[in-house]
């Protein structure tokens, strides 16, 4: 069995002109295409070859490792782009003002991270097992997955993603990719589970070794869960209920009572969290 790559979710000029046919010819076409040639190379008659790119992330180093990730994370970049400009969904927008401030914040700050990275690399947006985000920074074919981290969307810094374009110029591709970023499939990786999602959606003609995947798992459903308690306002009797959560003051459905903002007050009676005990 060999690796495959899904086909580019739109056309090669699409992207213009934040990103040029020549770039993404070169970038998916000949840079991705090799380490995907290597990977195979590497694997053929392997076990390795039986396994999911995310188990190859997880437990390899070296050569395998590299190319893995370097499959791995090209095609999620690419999957990440859309020709269309997207509106960033308010579930995600609160995310990210709750982590790092604002919108804007949060961009200043991923560019900050992205031009940092020195020589080779991605900047991320990943999610830890308590929901929360965070801005990781990984050289050369690094994937925050090995951190325990969820990934919800990255930008290339390898010359290569920009040198056609923009020359030396990696914050401005940086400031480009905003107008490319599809944050409704950003916003929807928050809820997906990270390593059936990305099989399912990087490749249905790979099967996976079943063995290994179930090692996998073993690795997710150890993580802790949200918590998903019930609290009970003390003062007026109001329930909390994190599957709905308190839409109508930005809290969405799948907030657990923990992550609530420390300004969240009662939408009843307006007392504070303190005042909330859990349902019993
Ligand atoms: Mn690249």
């Amino acid at each position: 069995m060999i690796f495959t790559l899904p086909p580019l979710p739109y056309a090669m000029d699409a992207l213009e002109p934040y990103m040029s046919q020549q770039t993404i010819e070169y970038h998916y076409g000949k840079h991705l295409q090799t380490y995907l040639d290597n990977l195979n190379r590497l694997t053929e008659g392997t076990p390795y070859s039986e396994v999911s790119l995310e188990h190859l992330i997880l437990t390899t180093t070296g050569p395998i490792f590299n190319n893995a990730a370097q499959v791995w994370n090209h095609t999620f970049f690419f999957e990440t782009l859309s020709p269309e400009p997207v509106k960033i969904p308010v579930e995600l927008e609160f995310a990210l003002t709750r982590d790092f401030g604002s919108i804007e914040e949060f961009k200043t700050k991923f560019k900050k991270a992205a031009t940092e990275i020195f020589g080779s690399g991605w900047a991320w947006l990943a999610q830890d097992n308590a929901g929360s985000l965070h801005i990781i920074k990984e050289s050369n074919a690094g994937n925050p997955m090995r951190a325990g981290y969820k990934p919800l969307m990255t930008i290339d810094v390898w010359e290569h993603a920009y040198y056609i374009d923009y020359r030396n110029r990696r914050g401005e591709f940086i400031d480009k990719c905003w107008g490319l970023i599809n944050w409704k499939k950003v916003a929807k990786r928050m809820h997906e589970d990270m390593l059936t999602a990305r099989i399912t959606d990087m490749s249905e003609t790979r099967t996976e070794g079943a063995i290994e995947v179930t090692v996998i798992e073993e690795t997710i459903t150890e993580k802790p869960k949200k918590s998903m308690d019930r609290y009970i306002c003390i003062t007026c009797g109001w329930v909390y209920d994190p599957a709905e959560g308190d839409p109508e003051n930005g809290i969405p459905p799948g907030t657990p009572f923990d992550a609530l903002p420390e300004e969240w007050i009662c939408p009843a009676c307006g007392v504070g969290k303190d005042y909330f005990e859990k349902e019993r």
